[in-house]
């Protein structure tokens, strides 16, 4: 059984501005990597086909869609970029970007589902999860991992999914979109205080969110998925997982001051990946959320895959 990786074209012709972190260069950084670690002819290549609308509509408010849709700048026009707040913005091609973003994930779900394959890595940009059901915001567009969720729940049946969130930031969209949600358990830890400052008060059923300090390191992280999400996780006994895979808490990451190294992102894929066998027949879609340092985000990501490829 193989681990594939679903990219579009289209998500590397998105971009905000060549100042902004959320950058074409990180797929690029991925792709260097996967080269460079020879891991690349184990994975299978599938290219994204772009989401439906009805299948972003399971998330998010037809506000939100025509927010992205509606206000798409001219390619090469006077103003190349519309603002949506102070660092989220389109260009001509981010609704293109967002439905396939969206489309790889839910592609990778029917592909897992199926069987063809036992998990999947979605090499994405936009990232998704801040997007709310009712608002864009935080570098995101459309809530990848949520409507993947929505979309195992609803077309597929499932009765139990977990959703995995190791970005330095609180996934506040994807917390919103399943607050009432009792078949979905999220689990996530993420710096606190610190954007986009929730998360750390809402105490819910389903949701085991763990805000850490700023400057905490793999051994605080091991100890809180040891012992906060690995027991909601065998509670919960998931029919699949979704990762919500940022890599922005990396020690070499400065858009957040933690200090994670490749080794505790496989380290968490390892637990991530015990808890899939033993309760989901293996099933993991990992989708790319943020990482800014080109560099550890490209290893961080051939660390993760070696593991859920198992090629170490
Ligand atoms: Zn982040």
């Amino acid at each position: 059984m193989t681990t594939a990786v679903y990219t579009h074209p289209d998500c590397s012709l998105h971009e905000m501005g060549s100042w902004h972190p959320e950058s074409p260069e990180r797929l690029q950084a991925i792709e260097d990597q996967l080269i460079a670690s020879r891991i690349d002819v184990f994975l299978q290549r599938r290219q994204a086909p772009a989401a439906a609308l009805a299948d972003i509509q399971r998330v998010h408010t037809n506000t939100a869609i025509g927010l992205v849709r509606d206000n798409l700048p001219q390619s090469g026009g006077e103003s190349a970029y519309y603002p949506l707040d102070g660092d989220t913005s389109l260009n001509a091609h981010s609704w293109q970007a967002a439905l396939h973003a969206a489309g790889a994930a839910i592609a990778a779900t029917d592909a897992v589902l199926a069987g063809e394959i036992r998990n999947a890595f979605c090499a994405i940009r936009p990232p998704g999860h801040h997007a709310r059901p009712s608002m864009p915001m935080g570098f995101c567009l459309l809530n990848n991992v949520a409507i993947a969720a929505r979309h195992a729940l609803e077309v597929h049946g499932l009765e139990r999914v977990a959703i995995v969130d190791f970005d330095v930031h609180h996934g506040n969209g994807t917390d919103e979109a399943f607050a009432a949600e009792p078949r979905v358990l999220m689990v996530s830890f993420f710096q606190h205080p610190f954007y986009p400052y929730s998360g750390s008060s809402e105490h819910r059923a389903n949701a085991v969110n763990v805000p850490v300090p700023a400057y905490s390191d793999g051994d605080t992280v091991r100890t809180l998925v040891t012992e906060k999400w690995l027991p909601a996780l065998h509670a919960q006994r998931p029919q699949m997982i979704f990762i919500s895979a940022g890599f922005d808490a990396h020690r070499e990451d400065e858009m957040g001051q933690m200090g994670l190294v490749e080794a505790d992102y496989a380290w968490i894929t390892e637990q991530v990946m015990a808890v899939a066998d033993k309760y989901a027949q293996g099933r993991i879609v990992s989708c790319l959320e943020g990482g800014y340092n080109l560099s550890a985000l490209g290893r961080s990501v051939v660390a993760h895959l070696k593991v859920l490829a198992q090629l170490d």
